[in-house]
């Protein structure tokens, strides 16, 4: 997906905040329009740019897309990132300019390293299902990192484990030494936790590592430090690092998401759909993507225009730590 907004923001290095934080924060989404779907972003917030390298989390929907074109997020360029998209309803199909093309459906993982550079686009198929929810997630690249080559990964079937009465299916990085197959280049988790029943588990932390809790469906209940929080769908709770556990109960249905990692240490100039470092290097995707210029390439069989990057103004592209 795409931010379609011309939003400037950049990420703090996380040792200078507030990462000896003892409280759990729970920060409220920002309503954002991605097309004709509306989402709830997540990431960045004001007060949150980052939680390890995760530095973007839209969660849309349960929307009906029933008799209507449903999601149509024509061709789009990104660097310095990597795309997750994982559904709880629906489908999507993705294309991009390495010629891949790919259906996903619930349960399963897109993964597409932009590295230096890649065009994609993501549409309801024709005979799409009636509803549509799901999430979309970046992972910023480090530095070392973030000039990678373009790839993309498809993975129908992911690890799951149980902790108590919920199950966490384990998409990106690892959790309690269960491993996703996708590619992933620091340490870092992500997991989808559902309950099939009315249920609590406690899940283990790395200490190390910064961590968020959201809802897609819920509410949920986490535990901190002899309280409970509630984190509602439209809710973030940023459980900053220095835990090794978290205790979290959930009503049958619920579905939620731990995301976290090591902190990345870096300062991000976020723009559009770019994650770089500097202006230049954020003024010259830009160009380069309007230009048409072969660092992008092609998305094949989108029926339709691409799309424009938004006016940059240079002024407001400072890294604000
Ligand atoms: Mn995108």
């Amino acid at each position: 997906m795409s931010a379609v907004e011309a939003d400037v923001a950049a990420s703090a290095p996380v040792a200078e905040r507030d990462s000896a934080a003892g409280h759990a924060e729970v920060a409220t989404a920002r309503l954002a329009r991605v097309g004709d779907i509306e989402v709830r972003r997540l990431l960045p917030l004001r007060r949150r740019r980052s939680v390890g390298p995760w530095c973007f989390a839209d969660h849309y929907g349960p929307a009906s897309v029933d008799g209507v074109a449903g999601m149509d997020v024509p061709p789009h360029p990104h660097i310095g990132l990597q795309t997750v998209t994982w559904l709880i309803e629906g489908d999507v199909l993705h294309r991009d300019s390495l010629g891949s093309e790919q259906m996903i459906r619930p349960g399963q993982l897109n993964l597409m390293t932009a590295g230096r550079g890649i065009a994609h686009s993501e549409e309801s198929p024709a005979d799409h299902g009636p509803s549509l929810h799901g999430v979309q997630l970046w992972l910023a690249l480090r530095e070392r990192d973030r000039q990678a080559a373009p790839a993309f990964e498809h993975h129908a079937r992911l690890p799951a484990a149980g902790f108590g009465g919920l199950r966490a299916t384990i998409f990106a990085g690892a959790l309690a030494g269960v491993s996703s197959p996708a590619r992933v280049f620091s340490p870092l988790v992500g997991a989808e936790i559902s309950a099939p029943g009315d249920a609590s588990g406690t899940l283990p932390l790395v200490p190390g590592h910064e961590h968020v809790v959201f809802a897609a469906l819920g509410p949920a209940r986490v535990e901190d430090a002899g309280r409970a929080v509630d984190v509602a769908p439209g809710t973030l709770l940023y459980l900053g690092s220095g835990r090794d556990r978290v205790t979290v109960s959930a009503p049958a249905g619920a579905r939620l998401f731990l995301l976290g990692g090591e902190p990345l240490g870096e300062t991000l100039l976020m723009w559009w759909n770019f994650v770089g470092r500097t202006p230049k290097d954020i003024e010259a995707a830009a160009r380069d993507w309007q230009r048409a210029e072969r660092r992008f390439g092609t998305v094949a069989g989108y029926r339709g225009a691409r799309l424009a990057a938004p006016p940059l103004d240079t002024a407001r592209l400072v890294a604000r730590p």
